[in-house]
């Protein structure tokens, strides 16, 4: 896969960091712009994609994207563009634990969706990935649109396929057909999408600014 590698470095200042904080350090890693194209291009999505720990593998992330947007292209769905960020940020804000995510995501201000690849969760139970779509981030909006992925969950582009779904049908419903990527567990060979779900995630989605209508 090709990567266009953007080199610019920016520092991001959190809203009045307490004295001694850590600033958040953002680099670009990489603007993706080659990703499966679906053979009717009638919804465009660019994703911004934050690693926050050092653990992950970028060439395993980049595979997994691409996987994710093979998925989603049944739906008519073109992942146009994905910007690859580095974060370096405290401690406490490289874990899934929503009162620091929310401070982070606050700061970082991208825009949406958002998938953060994080150094674990601190959230109990503790959900291998978290999918924020409007409705269950009224009380959190920082959240809105985002996705938080731990290390170790299995099947990664199955994953992000699911959670994207989530977010853009800001729905967390799961179904039980056999073979249907929203599926409660994700596994291998799961990436079925009926034509019902097609409509709900492309409708919902371009209403919530998410999709952009149209042949890129
Ligand atoms: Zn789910």
């Amino acid at each position: 896969m090709r990567l266009l590698c953007a080199l610019i470095f920016a520092l991001i200042m959190p809203p009045a960091p307490p004295a001694g904080a850590q600033a958040l350090a953002v680099e670009a890693l990489a603007v993706i712009t080659d990703l499966p194209r679906p053979a009717e291009s009638r919804h465009l999505l660019e994703l911004r994609v934050v690693l926050l720990d050092g653990s992950w593998n970028r060439g395993e992330i980049t595979n997994a994207l691409g996987e994710a947007s093979r998925i989603l292209g049944h739906c008519g769905i073109h992942n146009t563009r994905i910007d690859l960020l580095r974060v370096t940020a405290p401690q406490a804000q490289r874990h899934f634990d929503p009162p620091h995510s929310r401070q982070l995501a606050r700061a970082l201000d991208l825009p949406r969706p958002t998938l953060f690849f994080t150094a674990g969760t601190r959230q109990i139970p503790a959900y291998d990935a978290v999918a924020y779509g409007r409705s269950n981030s009224r009380r959190s909006p920082e959240l809105e649109s985002t996705v938080w992925i731990a290390p170790g969950a299995r099947d990664l582009g199955i994953v992000i396929a699911h959670e994207l779904v989530h977010v853009l049908m800001d729905s967390g419903e799961h179904v039980t057909t056999p073979g249907n990527l929203m599926a409660e567990e994700t596994a291998p060979g799961n990436t079925g999408l009926t034509a019902a779900q097609c409509g709900r995630i492309t409708t919902t989605g371009t209403r919530h600014g998410l999709l952009r209508p149209g042949v890129d």
